[in-house]
């Protein structure tokens, strides 16, 4: 299985050692060139995201990445990149996402939580996070919730996170994804 791993800015290499330890192959997309290479899945790390909206646009990576998330390449979007697969950016997942959500003062935090389908006490680190304020469509589903707010979703092959999972060592989201990867070959 081989994973590409938008590596633009932002907390990538986390997510490539993440995958590594569940034996996946990755590659780190910088430019359209890499991108054209034949990938099983799709990474959106964390960062920031109206720089990567920015450089995606930029670089040529917005259209082409975009028509392949609605041929149902599968994609795991983490905070920022959570907030590019919204409405008002790639727009390929019918959520609405409030950005730096959870104000100056609780900028980063962790918690633990169940994801639905995944499991129970998940770690869940969330720095300068999006929540989800609204699901647009019916075939999205709310996976977590925190404090009353959506945290996880998924959308057929879609997966988004407003934490960031590859920072911690647990890797069940990831292997969700992978397995999520697997049914979508079969
Ligand atoms: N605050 C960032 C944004 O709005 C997201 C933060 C993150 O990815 N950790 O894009």
């Amino acid at each position: 299985m081989k994973i590409a791993v938008l590596a633009l800015q932002g907390a990538f290499i986390e997510h490539e050692q993440r995958l590594q330890q569940l034996g996946a192959d990755t590659f780190e997309v910088r430019q359209l060139s890499d991108w054209q290479q034949p990938k099983d899945g799709l990474i959106l790390p964390g960062g920031e995201s109206t720089v990567q909206m920015r450089l995606l646009r930029g670089l040529g990576l917005y259209e082409p990445i975009r028509e392949a998330i609605l041929q149902g390449l599968p994609v795991f979007g983490t905070c920022a990149g959570m907030i590019l697969l919204s409405d008002g950016y790639l727009g390929t997942m019918h959520i609405r996402v409030r950005r730096n959500a959870y104000g100056r003062q609780l900028g980063s935090f962790h918690t633990e939580g169940a994801v639905t389908g995944i499991g129970d006490r998940l770690p869940m680190t969330f720095i300068r996070a999006p929540y989800i304020d609204e699901i647009l469509s019916s075939d999205c589903r709310a996976l977590a919730e925190v404090d009353g707010h959506i945290v996880a979703a998924q959308q057929g092959n879609q997966l988004a996170t407003a934490f960031h999972p590859e920072l911690d060592p647990d890797l069940r989201l990831h292997q969700h994804f992978l397995q999520l990867i697997a049914e979508a070959r079969s």
